[in-house]
């Protein structure tokens, strides 16, 4: 049998009868002004059993032959077909580790609970996943000689820091517009290093968001804020990996943190193309877990006192501060896509305050893991389904963990210092000074351990 062809193109995500072509500049429907996704030639990609599709995917998993042995571009037909290869721009980013947290599942009362380290990448955020497809797709736009003079984004921090990587490494400029004081220093430097045009605006995210979107109005300025949804591609490939890493089977359970809400929608995505095309036989329930002082979609399924789905209207609201800060977002622009995927998953909206959010994301440390606030969120958010009894012993569940907390250092060790606004750590754990002798030593042990 010939090998099929796959395609992909852009389509009204609202359902009215617009597409474009992958390669065309364009971020909303020129009929109702929505937001477009990406349609693949599923016909085409059923041409090929599920078998055949895990067998391909897994012999590239992580290998050698670049690029697919990235994470994103081993499900390249599922991704982006029709890109030439030499225009892909990878910093090998994917293939992160599942972790099992059996310490911290026993804690809850729960035995199967797993962590996605999408922070294990490159630049330290799940943004590698959106930004390795985005910036490839400008090369090729620029190699097919499209006049592109820059790439902007706003960004919470981990947007800018993937999109100046990429961007440099493909030897395109790019314009990151960050609100000034609310990202964290291991954010700030990464765009600078690699030469970025840094913009740090006196406003919040909010606020960056409505520069960018007329600055991309200017047609030589390529926006790359998640509305786009040649980044929703690439961080949908998540969902393929970690069904691949649990032997091609959907946990009972995800449990993801929303900010823009880009990220769940993609992993709703990825789910549905999986059972739709055979590769796992069900979909899990989804959970999108806020924080307390940004949970627009929280506030909004709450009042409509029903499941979620995209009846419910999301309201902007003023986003807090909050430690979690990337997702310190008022007016997600991927509200009503995420609610679409809550609604095909069967999903659920729950909130973490600042201080259930910081002791989640410590007792999970204490287990083994480095919890960014993010995946403290989503941590805080699981601890108060298992107490209630949503999420039960015997189920699985995985925990997406979207940074690297490493990235965070500030809040760690905020948390351990007592420092943070708003935060009694409970789990605080201080370093002690002790004179240097065997002694002092000696004594700092048996206070903490006992006498031997
Ligand atoms: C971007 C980001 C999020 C939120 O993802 P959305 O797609 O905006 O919902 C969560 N955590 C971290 C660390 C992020 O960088
Ligand atoms: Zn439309």
């Amino acid at each position: 049998m010939p090998t099929p062809t796959f395609s992909a193109r852009f389509r009204c995500a609202d359902g009215c009868d617009f597409h474009a072509p992958l390669t065309e500049v364009v971020y909303r429907c020129a009929r109702c002004g929505g937001l477009l996704e990406v349609e693949h030639d599923l016909d085409a990609l059923k041409q090929r059993p599920a078998e055949a599709w895990k067998a391909l995917f897994e012999a590239r998993f992580r290998g050698g032959a670049w690029p697919l042995g990235s994470g994103v571009w081993g499900k390249k037909e599922w991704v982006y077909p029709q890109l030439a290869e030499e225009n892909v721009v990878s910093m090998y980013e994917g293939g992160s580790p599942l972790l099992r947290l059996d310490r911290y599942a026993a804690e809850l009362g729960l035995d199967d609970v797993w962590l996605k380290e999408c922070g294990v990448t490159h630049t330290g955020s799940f943004k590698d996943l959106g930004m390795t497809v985005l910036v490839s797709a400008v090369k090729e736009m620029r190699a097919r000689g499209k006049a592109i003079r820059a790439v902007a984004c706003a960004s919470t921090g981990d947007t800018s820091a993937a999109l100046a990587a990429y961007c440099a490494a493909a030897g395109i400029p790019s314009v990151v517009l960050l609100p000034r004081g609310k990202v964290s220093t291991a954010q700030l430097v990464q765009p600078i290093a690699n030469g970025a045009l840094v913009l740090e605006l006196d406003t919040d995210f909010d606020g960056c968001m409505k520069v960018v979107q007329e600055l991309s109005q200017t047609p030589d300025i390529y926006l790359a804020n998640s509305m786009n949804s040649l980044r929703i591609e690439g961080q949908k490939t998540l969902s393929l990996e970690l069904a691949q890493q649990l032997g091609w089977r959907s946990p009972d359970w995800i449990v993801i943190p929303g900010g823009n809400l880009g990220n769940a929608s993609a992993v709703g995505k990825g789910f549905a193309m999986m059972k739709e095309l055979g590769l796992v036989e069900r979909l899990p329930r989804l959970v999108v877990a806020q924080a307390e002082h940004a949970n627009p979609l929280y506030l909004a399924v709450t009042a409509a006192g029903r499941k979620p789905g995209p009846e419910v209207e999301v309201v902007p609201v003023q986003a807090r501060k909050t430690l979690a800060s990337a997702i310190q977002i008022g007016a997600p622009v991927s509200a009503k896509r995420a609610l679409r995927a809550l609604a095909a998953l069967d999903g659920l909206v729950e909130q973490a305050s600042e201080q259930e959010l910081a002791d989640a994301a410590a007792r999970a440390d204490r287990a083994g893991a480095f919890a960014c606030p993010h995946t403290g969120v989503a941590l805080a958010v699981l601890e108060k389904l298992a107490a209630r009894g949503t999420i039960r012993r015997g189920e699985r569940v995985v925990v997406i963990s979207t940074a690297h907390g490493l990235k965070f250092s500030e809040f760690k060790v905020g948390y351990h210092e007592g420092t943070l606004e708003g935060v009694a750590p409970r789990l605080a754990n201080r370093s002690v000074r002790v004179a240097p002798t065997l002694a002092g030593v000696e004594d700092a042990i048996a206070a903490r351990f006992g006498r031997g």
